[in-house]
């Protein structure tokens, strides 16, 4: 494996109304190692919304009080993550892209052609969705099929997904105490694909759903889709640093 994305929920991040350092610093720390053993790092990241909100107290509930949420907490969230690549020594970069840049050849051609050139000097892109001229990802799917198509168009081999929940199940653990993990999983349910997305907080959209969606997505590229847990990253590390699957589910043909 060559190129990883790395996509970071706003579950995983926020916490109590506010983006959490700790859990930054422990993903930044993370993508500076993936990024030492070889392979190029692309993140993608939520948070902008909730890092507005923990500066101006606006309704959540509105999508235009969202959009200037997220214009608010963008550039307070690449300052955090500056701070916190400047800790190991990197810099990182701010891509905000919207799924029509990739319905567009040319657009797609021009943003790979500046994400290779910031891989080339060991610059972290991170992307998340341009919320103030696309809320598609606002509203629903928390930047999860924003970061499956920047897996697929930015020739990344793999999305590693960092969520609240570890790994998927064959039920929603949260309501069925019974619910087995997947290791892997190769196909994904038309049925299931289907089902209506029930935002699980005032901050995530598209729940388990559009995680499934993206990996269907991947699954008929050939790429492939790691989910775990964002709030420990033991399984995510073993697994990219070791090649070792302990935890998490593999989607993978
Ligand atoms: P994120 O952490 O990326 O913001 P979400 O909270 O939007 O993720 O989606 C993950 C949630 O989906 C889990 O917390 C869980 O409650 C719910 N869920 C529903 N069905 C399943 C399932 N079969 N396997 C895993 N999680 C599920």
């Amino acid at each position: 494996m060559k190129r990883v994305v790395i996509k970071v929920g706003s579950h995983v991040l926020n916490e109590a109304g506010e983006v959490s350092k700790e859990r930054m610093l422990a993903l930044v720390e993370l993508v500076a190692q993936v990024q030492k053993s070889g392979k190029d790092v692309i993140v993608v990241s939520s948070g902008a919304v909730s890092s507005g909100y923990s500066k101006l107290k606006l309704d959540k509930s509105l999508i235009r009080n969202k959009q200037a949420l997220a214009a608010i907490g963008q550039p307070l969230l690449l300052k955090m993550y500056q701070d916190k690549f400047e800790r190991f020594g990197m810099l990182c970069s701010q891509v905000l892209l919207s799924a029509s840049d990739f319905d567009s050849r040319k657009r797609t051609k021009h943003a790979k052609a500046a994400i290779e050139v910031l891989l080339a000097n060991k610059v972290v892109p991170i992307i998340n969705e341009n919320d103030v001229t696309a809320t598609e990802e606002l509203v629903f799917g928390d930047n999860d099929r924003l970061s499956a198509h920047t897996t697929y168009h930015f020739d990344a081999d793999m999305l590693v997904i960092l969520s609240d929940i570890d790994a998927y199940y064959d039920k929603d653990p949260r309501e069925h105490s019974d619910a087995r993990a997947f290791k892997r999983h190769s196909f994904i349910d038309q049925e299931l694909l289907e089902q209506t997305c029930k935002p699980s907080s005032e901050f995530a959209t598209g729940g388990i759903v559009t995680k499934l969606q993206s990996a269907q997505f991947l699954l008929k590229r050939d790429k492939s889709m790691f989910l775990a847990s964002g709030f420990d990253l033991t399984d995510v590390k073993s697994f990219l640093l070791e090649g070792v699957q302990k935890g998490g589910t593999l989607f993978s043909v």
